[in-house]
């Protein structure tokens, strides 16, 4: 009789040279997270996904693995609106050569659009959108808007 482990994180990928590996990710946004970091279809990059893993830590998680690549600082902060408990791992030669969590950005200067069409950043004003990040939504500086969900969506 054979009896299946539930799978574990480490294995259900494998490990890459060079490269980021995002865990951590809230269960369900993988495919956010993939689009904020340009990651499409038709992108050359070797990129890994696993969803739906247990872990300890929050119940379920989703967990993406990108090859030859290493995050910007502007796509870290647009993950953590996403997938706040995220951590991040820079893998070089096969070693994590950093490791850490990301911070909610206070302020967003040019990330997302207004969803209001009477917002002034929606014009043809030379004005870039500023939201502040509150703990329940994105408000929108000029015309108080409140974005509470689809939040990539919104992303410019
Ligand atoms: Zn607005």
């Amino acid at each position: 009789m054979t009896t299946l482990m539930p799978p574990v994180g480490g294995l259900l990928i494998n490990p890459i040279k060079n490269g980021t590996v995002i865990d951590h990710i809230t269960s369900g946004e993988a495919l956010n997270v993939l689009k904020i970091i340009g990651i499409t279809g038709t992108t050359t990059e070797s990129v890994s996904v696993a969803t739906n893993v247990s872990s300890g830590k929050i119940g379920r998680k989703d967990i993406v693995k990108i090859e030859n690549r290493e995050l910007r600082k502007e796509e870290m902060d647009r993950i953590a609106l996403i997938a706040p408990r995220v951590s991040i791992n820079i893998i070089r030669d096969y070693k994590v050569y950093a490791k850490g969590g990301v911070e909610r950005p206070k302020f967003l200067l040019g990330v997302v659009r207004c969803p209001n069409p009477g917002c002034i950043t929606n014009a043809h004003e030379p004005v870039s959108s500023r939201f502040e990040v509150l703990p329940n939504g994105l408000h929108c500086m000029y015309c108080d808007w409140l974005i509470t969900n689809d939040i990539t969506g919104h992303m410019i």
